[in-house]
């Protein structure tokens, strides 16, 4: 049979893909992916979309759930592009975690028999995140904010995410209140006009320090003395509050220029018992719960014992490799971005740490640097973002033969990619634990250890 468009077919959903879709075949062999499904689910999909060897399709009718399935407690869920698990219950979703974690290293990295420890749950699943970049649009009502849907720039209205703290959602409500009061807009990305881009909140969980930025379309925001009173009478722990000028039209949410119009331009958190000032520019992990777990597995497979030279390569704000820093002779941080360098850099000045020194550069260029100055690190941390490394980075960082990598990742794929180069080039990998750091999404962190054989 040839599949069309709009014709409803049986399946039963036997598996998920990394962007959390049920995956399953129609008894022709045809594989269909369906949103919103769980594994073991029976079900009447009707077919959306036809590829050559896929398709893709939605819930019709439901015949028998899965037995992972619950009630979803969040009123925008499968609008929203945020999360991807609500429907479907917390162990289930770390059994495909762990899932996605070993068929990534066996599919793309092609090792067989690998030690995948159990994914480190998360002990608070829901308002795990300290940081939240909420977009702002003009509605009948006025001003609303929300998040964008799957793929899109259409704002669904959210008075409460479920993922972040609950003063996020009060803050959200002074501000939209202010605009409407003073017959203030949000910029509107098709015309160019309206001042409020994006409501910006961070939250520094250890010192109970907020930090609230208005990314506007111009300098401010008409009597915006009057706002940041109105959210000080109530959160008197907010200690920065700072305008971040974007007047470009791009989907990039911040601008480079940053005035504080009141208190400081940072605030303070405390992860793995070292101080982190956190600027609006600089990366700062969104679960720092999970982070600490995270660091510490790390930490254990670096196993420092005190004299060795540590490389921290795409270290942000510095925080893995200082968080380490006692435990080794010396550390070198490399980071691309100037503001987090700096970050890096004053973070071990507050935590007093001597011993380590940071280079704003690509990685793959301050390694092979480093190389040619004839430093041979011991251990090397590696944190790339989603796309993971170039592979003359690996290429450099083998030949510099440290004795351990520690390789940490936000994306199973491109990790099994790195790890099957690192193998052929002399490293052996010992072991890897996924870690939940982005509960109810899609995405898992997962560190792994190599070892020079
Ligand atoms: N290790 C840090 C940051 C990890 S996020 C932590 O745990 O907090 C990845 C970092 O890599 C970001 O700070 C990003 O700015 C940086 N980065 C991206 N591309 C890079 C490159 N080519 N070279 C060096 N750093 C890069």
């Amino acid at each position: 049979m040839n599949l069309k468009k709009n014709d409803i077919v049986n399946l039963k959903i036997t598996s998920m893909t990394a962007q959390g879709s049920g995956v399953g075949k129609t008894e022709d062999g045809m594989v269909v992916f369906v949103p919103l499904t769980a594994v073991g689910d029976e079900l009447e999909v009707r077919i959306l979309k036809v590829k050559k060897t896929y398709s893709y399709g939605k819930i019709e009718r439901i015949i028998t759930p899965s037995p992972s399935r619950i009630e979803p407690d969040c009123g925008v869920f499968s609008k929203c592009g945020g999360c991807v698990y609500r429907h479907i219950d917390y162990n289930s979703e770390l059994e495909i975690k762990h899932r996605r974690v070993s068929d990534a290293v066996q599919r793309i990295g092609g090792f067989s028999g690998l030690k995948i420890n159990p994914v480190v749950k998360n002990d608070r699943p829901n308002r795990y995140r300290n940081k939240a970049q909420l977009p702002a649009r003009n509605t009948e009502n006025g001003v609303e904010f929300g998040f964008y849907a799957n793929h899109s720039h259409r704002v669904i209205p959210c008075e409460d995410c479920l993922l972040q703290p609950e003063s996020f959602n009060r803050i959200a409500e002074i501000v939209r209140e202010f605009t409407r009061a003073t017959n203030q807009t949000a910029y509107d990305e098709m015309t160019g006009r309206g001042k409020l881009r994006h409501l910006y909140i961070r939250y520094a969980e250890m010192t109970d320090e907020l930090m609230v930025c208005f990314v506007v379309n111009g300098n401010g925001l008409k009597s915006e003395d009057v706002l940041i009173d109105a959210l000080k009478k109530e959160f008197p722990n907010i200690k920065s509050v700072i305008f971040n000028s974007n007047t470009e039209n791009t989907n990039v949410v911040l601008g480079r220029k940053n005035r504080t119009a009141f208190g400081r331009d940072y605030i303070t958190d405390v992860l793995c018992g070292k101080s982190f000032k956190i600027s609006p520019l600089s990366f700062y992990q969104v679960n720092r719960r999970q982070a600490e777990k995270l660091y510490k597995i790390a930490a254990d497979y670096a196993d420092l014992r005190g004299d060795e030279v540590l490389l921290d390569l795409y270290c942000g704000t510095g925080t893995i490799g200082l968080t380490m820093a006692d435990r080794c002779k010396s550390l070198i941080g490399v980071e691309l971005v100037a503001d987090a360098v700096r970050d890096a850099e004053e973070n071990a000045r507050l935590n007093n740490i001597c011993n380590a020194r940071f280079i704003c550069a690509d990685a793959s260029k301050a390694a092979e640097e480093l190389k040619k100055e004839g430093i041979s690190p011991d251990v090397v941390v590696i944190d790339p973002p989603r796309k993971g490394c170039d592979s003359s980075l690996i290429e450099t960082v083998v030949g510099m033969s440290p004795e351990k990598i520690v390789y940490v990742s936000c994306d199973p794929e491109t990790l099994a990619r790195d790890l099957r180069l690192f193998d052929k080039n002399n490293y052996s990998v010992k072991e890897l634990t996924p870690v939940d750091l982005f509960s109810r999404t899609p995405h898992v962190e997962t560190v792994a250890k190599l070892i020079r054989r």
